[in-house]
C-alpha cells in the first residue's frame, strides 16, 4: 500500500477534533506517525475504543486499550464563552484549530457551536478564565469530522501563508538594512545617502503595491 494513501485512510478513521491529545499537532500528523513510524494506535482519547478498533481493523493490528496517559474518552463537550467577562484578547481564536471562535481585538468573542470540536485548546490560554467546556448539544458525526478536517486545513494554509509573508517581509527588511548598515561606519553624508536610497526603495515598493 502506498504510504500517502495509507496516511489518508488512517486520517479518515480519526475523529478530526484536532485536540493534540495524541501528542501530535492534529489528526493528520498522528496518522502520518502511525503509517510511517509505527506509532501506537491507542493514543486518541476522542476516538476511544471504537476508534482503536477501526484502526486495528484497517491496519490488521491487535486491538489495544486506550493509553490513558493521553486522556480519557468521554462525552462530546463544547466550549462556551462567558461574554460578560471576555476582554477580547483574541488568544482563544489563535488557539482554536478549526476557527470555531469569532471576535476581534477588544471585542467579546463567541463560539460557533456546530464548528466546535470540543478539543478544549482554547481554555488554558484565556487570561480571565471565561471559557467553560459544557456537554455538547449535538453528537459528533462523520459529516462534522469531515468539516473539521477542512476547517483545520484552511487554517493551516492561512498560517503557512502568513508565515511565508512575514518571512519575506523580514528578508526584505534585512536586505534594505544591509546597505545602510554597510554605511554605518562611514561619513555622515554617505549614511544620509544610504538612508535616502532605502526610503526611496520603500516608497517605490508601496507605489507598486
Ligand atoms: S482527535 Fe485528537 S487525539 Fe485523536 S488523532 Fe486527532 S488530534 Fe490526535
Ligand atoms: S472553540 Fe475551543 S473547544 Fe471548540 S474547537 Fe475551538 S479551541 Fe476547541
Ligand atoms: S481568551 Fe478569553 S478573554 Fe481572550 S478573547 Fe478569548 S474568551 Fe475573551
Amino acid at each position: 500500500m502506498h504510504s500517502s494513501s495509507l496516511v489518508d485512510r488512517i486520517d479518515a478513521v480519526l475523529p478530526q477534533t484536532q485536540c493534540t491529545k495524541c501528542g501530535y499537532d492534529g489528526c493528520r500528523p498522528y496518522a502520518q506517525a502511525i503509517a510511517q513510524d509505527g506509532e501506537a494506535i491507542n493514543r486518541c482519547p476522542p476516538g476511544g475504543s471504537d476508534g482503536i478498533q477501526a484502526l486495528a481493523s484497517l491496519l490488521n493490528l491487535p486491538v489495544l486499550s486506550l493509553d490513558e496517559e493521553c486522556g480519557r474518552h468521554g462525552p462530546l463537550l463544547a466550549a462556551v464563552i462567558d461574554e460578560a467577562h471576555c476582554i477580547g484578547c483574541t488568544l482563544c481564536i489563535q488557539a482554536c484549530p478549526v476557527d470555531a471562535i469569532v471576535g476581534a481585538n477588544k471585542l467579546m468573542h463567541t463560539v460557533i457551536a456546530d464548528r466546535c470540536t470540543g478539543c478544549d485548546l482554547c481554555v488554558a490560554p484565556c487570561p480571565v478564565d471565561c471559557i467553560a467546556m459544557v456537554p455538547a448539544q449535538a453528537s459528533w458525526t462523520p459529516e462534522r469530522a469531515d468539516a473539521a478536517r477542512i476547517h483545520h486545513r484552511q487554517r493551516q494554509r492561512r498560517l503557512d501563508r502568513l508565515h511565508s509573508e512575514s518571512s519575506a517581509l523580514a528578508a526584505r527588511t534585512l536586505a534594505n538594512k544591509a546597505p545602510v548598515a554597510a554605511q554605518a561606519g562611514s561619513d555622515p553624508a554617505s549614511r544620509q545617502q544610504a538612508i535616502a536610497q532605502a526610503l526611496a526603495r520603500a516608497r517605490a515598493r508601496r507605489q507598486q503595491q
